[in-house]
């Protein structure tokens, strides 16, 4: 069984490979399949396997019995699963010590098995360009097989090289990593031949000791390497890396040093190489960034000395892309929604695209436009099948496939799916004009150029738009989760259009991330929210009696914060027979809304008595969590709730009696109080209140308006309403699309807030007008008409707003029009 490849082995041959116990009534003789750890990411075709694998706060084994009822037969489980077996006649076990080692060590099995070459890329920063970019060098000669995104943890980093095939012939991994220990790892199951350490910055120093130990730990990765590639000016991976490797295996190149293994020069538009030894050559490119030209010499160098010729090099490095490598979802014609990817296409890049496409769920239709598929080329047999498979498996319900290559489906897919030859063909034919309500991914190698598909299908957007980053939300969810005890439910405040930046796209994503609750401000929010498939538990904190049939129909639990409401609301169930969950709002001193000290005892006396609600929860809300002087305040608030709630818990009252207080600024604050639940609001969307930990977070969303006209003019004019802004000197004003109807607040004018344009500050001139706003670019080279202009970037730009506007950041967040487009992507 030893040399078999994981694909050939039975699901019982796993179990002694990876040796563990095999528990299951019935001998399962079929291969393996797909592995997999995420349970919304089954694909669930037989064969397949769940390694059920603990997070921090997630475990998969909690998963197991949703997955079985979905067909799913075999699983990789830890001890602990043992006596819950049983419970699965059909279902067969391997039962070993840590599913996450087992991963790792299937992984290791998978790379050793095969004899491609591998390049493992780790360092501060860059990783996942390089990684990016080295591929598709590398990819106009060979069949290459890359870590998806930037899957490169000791989870992602298994999952990746998992995805090593028998065609592949070389493979580019990014590792990572965030504590000493772990590249040891990660370097069993790479294996690098060959290696590019990008460079050493300050991200994650607090889980090392010091920069050197954090060098020489991801200098690990490489210990077995036969080269490494890397820049000599950075002295401390220089240093490190002679230590470790000794200098035969190093090929380093510098910007200073003539003495490098490959000595550097930066002129415009090319970059010249002098290796030792060896004849000059050029490579030409237009990347202005220092940043972008570092990664691209990391993988010129190494991709020249793998042997790619300078002209194969030079035709790749004409096509790359900038860094602009994100998913992002636009609005589409006929009310379809349209996720771009024309970047990036293989078939693991295609499954993550196909997720992000389920995960968004915003139209019960989804279309796939897809291309011939450049690097696979080889063995287009596998690549159909592969894709028939992972198509069907994802849900697709209809394919438009470009290319000859991707046109031969044709006699095996029975979906619905039409083809043609080329873009130019698709884009001249009658499909364009049918799509309606579907959303559609539009996925294409570089060559077919689907840019264009994307500008047909675009809903033209005009002028001013807010752009949501959903990864940079997903990191504030993770930091603010790191900061919660285990057992600690998460709620989500997504009132007012989640502060401004979305409704149930933001609402979906942390659904799709398993937060227990959504926290809205009136019932009509919780209704769209439920209208748009979002189906986890929702908070309506201030509900009338115009409600009560809303909150029914749709399920949503309102906050009960008087007498009055209870009253009316248990009549209205008694007389139409029904139940509801309700959260008890209880006042220890932000005197908005609740129940005081004197009103307790006839509270749970009426609880107790009726049939009719369940009482979720029990919550307060802290009127001063964010200012240090009013601590006192703020924890004689919290310990007169506890006092409080154990007093109603001497009532017999139905429910499930969650006890709850915290807000953003209180989850850092006051951690003892997080009870059963806290509330997270601002903080989620990147900002930070208590001014603690801002560096954790980022601004989830930029917001970008554009130029309509410029004007060049004369000292002495005034520009706009009530001649406010008079020109000192000869000045260039432009006129952008934003004004206070938009929530770029009048408090701005005459110089009060400065905005970016052309990367360099501007003031506002004059008064701000209801749709537009006047900025001096006198100085600010090319800026033309039609270029944005960035109004806010980070936290920074949003206080500074808020002082303009005298106000506080949450409202210059919620301000934003309603008539401001949001686009959502995803790096
Ligand atoms: C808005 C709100 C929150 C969230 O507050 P943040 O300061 O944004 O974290 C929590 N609880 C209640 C009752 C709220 O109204």
């Amino acid at each position: 069984m030893s040399d078999k490849s994981v694909e050939k082995m039975t699901f019982e041959e796993l179990s002694v490979l990876l040796g563990g116990d095999y528990v299951g009534a019935k001998v399962h003789q079929e291969k393996v399949g797909k592995i997999f750890i995420d349970s919304r990411k089954a694909s669930l075709s037989t064969g397949d396997v769940f390694f059920a694998i603990k997070g921090l706060r997630n475990d998969g084994h909690d998963y197991i019995s949703l997955m079985h009822k979905q067909g799913l037969k075999l699983f990789v489980v830890e001890p602990s699963f043992k006596n819950r077996t049983f419970k699965y006649p059909e279902a067969s076990f391997i039962i070993v010590e840590s599913a996450k080692a087992a991963l790792q060590r299937i992984a290791a099995y998978r790379r050793s098995m095969l004899k491609c070459k591998v390049v493992g890329i780790t360092g501060s920063n860059g990783k996942t360009i390089v990684k990016e970019w080295l591929s598709d060098i590398l990819s106009e000669k060979h069949i290459v097989t890359k870590s998806p995104k930037s899957f490169n943890s000791q989870v992602g980093v298994p999952l990746s090289v998992l995805e090593l095939n028998e065609q592949t012939e070389i493979g580019v991994f990014e590792a990572g990593i965030s504590q000493a220990g772990e590249m040891q790892r990660l370097e069993m199951i790479i294996k690098p031949d060959f290696g590019i350490f990008t460079n050493i910055g300050s991200a994650h120093d607090q889980g090392f000791e010091s920069r050197i130990e954090k060098t020489k730990e991801k200098m690990k990765l490489f210990s077995q390497a036969k080269r490494l590639v890397y820049c000599l000016d950075y002295s401390l991976v220089h240093q490190v890396a002679l230590e470790c490797l000794g200098s035969e295996r190093l090929l380093g190149w510098s910007y200073t040093d003539q003495d490098a293994d490959v000595y550097v020069d930066d002129e415009d538009g090319k970059v010249v190489f002098y290796p030792k030894g060896e004849s000059s050559y050029e490579i030409f490119h237009d990347f202005l960034d220092d940043a972008s030209k570092e990664n691209l010499i990391h993988s010129v160098v190494l991709a020249k000395y793998l042997g790619m010729s300078i002209d194969e090099i030079n035709l790749a490095v004409k096509h790359l892309p900038s860094v602009d490598m994100r998913l992002s979802i636009k609005d589409g014609i006929n009310h379809c929604c349209l996720i771009d990817d024309s970047y990036n296409n293989d078939l693991a890049g295609l499954e993550v695209a196909l997720d992000f496409m389920r995960q968004m769920n915003q139209k019960s239709k989804s279309t796939l436009i897809l291309s011939d598929m450049h690097q696979t080329g080889l063995n287009v047999q596998h690549w159909r099948n592969e894709l028939l498979k992972l198509i069907k498996a994802k849900k697709v319900d209809k394919l438009i496939g470009i290319g000859p290559e991707i046109t031969l489906c044709k006699d095996i897919f029975n979906g619905e799916a039409s083809y043609f030859a080329s873009t130019d063909d698709f884009l001249n034919s009658e499909e364009v004009l049918n799509f309606d309500n579907e959303t559609i991914l539009v996925k294409g190698a570089r060559h077919f150029h689907f840019e264009r598909i994307i500008k047909a299908l675009e809903k033209q957007v005009h002028g001013t738009r807010l752009e949501v980053n959903m990864e940079s939300l997903v990191h504030n969810l993770n930091f603010y989760k790191s900061r919660l005890k285990k057992d600690t439910k998460l709620m989500i405040m997504v009132k007012a259009f989640a502060y401004g930046n979305g409704s149930f796209e933001i609402a979906s994503l942390l659904q799709y991330h398993r937060v227990d609750y959504l926290g809205v401000a009136y019932a009509d929010e919780g209704v769209a929210l439920r209208k748009h498939g979002i189906n986890i538990p929702i908070m309506v904190m201030n509900p009338t009696e115009d409600d009560f049939l809303h909150l029914l129909k749709y399920n949503l639990e309102p906050e009960i914060y008087s007498f009055d409401l209870l009253d009316r609301y248990c009549l209205y169930l008694k007389k139409n027979e029904r139940q509801s969950r309700i959260h008890i709002k209880l006042d220890t001193g932000m005197h908005r809304l609740g129940f005081v000290e004197k009103d307790l005892d006839r509270l749970g006396q009426i609880l107790s008595m009726q049939d009719q609600v369940e009482v979720q929860g029990y919550f307060t809300h802290l009127a001063a969590a964010d200012v240090s002087d009013e601590d006192e305040y703020t924890v004689s608030q919290l310990e007169q709730f506890s006092t409080w709630f154990d007093h109603m818990a001497e009532y017999d009252i139905k429910g499930d009696k969650m006890k709850y207080a915290l807000n953003t600024a209180g989850i850092i604050r006051f951690p003892e109080y997080q009870f059963d639940m806290v509330r997270l609001g601002i903080g989620l969307y990147g900002i930070d209140s208590t001014g603690m930990c801002q560096r954790d977070l980022r601004l989830i969303s930029v917001l970008k308006t554009r130029i309509s006209q410029i004007h060049d003019l004369k000292e002495g004019n005034t520009i706009g309403y009530s001649r406010k802004g008079v020109l000192a000197k000869n000045s260039r004003i432009a006129t952008m699309a934003i004004g206070y109807a938009d929530g770029f607040c009048r408090l701005f004018s005459n110089g009060r807030l400065q905005v970016k344009a052309g990367g360099k500050l501007a003031p506002v001139i004059g008064n701000v007008c209801m749709d537009m706003t006047m900025i001096d670019i006198t100085g600010i080279d090319d800026v033309e008409v039609g270029d944005e202009v960035i109004i806010f970037e980070s936290a920074d730009d949003v206080n500074r707003m808020a002082e303009a506007a005298m106000t506080i950041p949450y409202e210059v967040m919620t301000n934003i029009g309603s008539r401001v487009k949001r686009v959502f992507y995803a790096d």
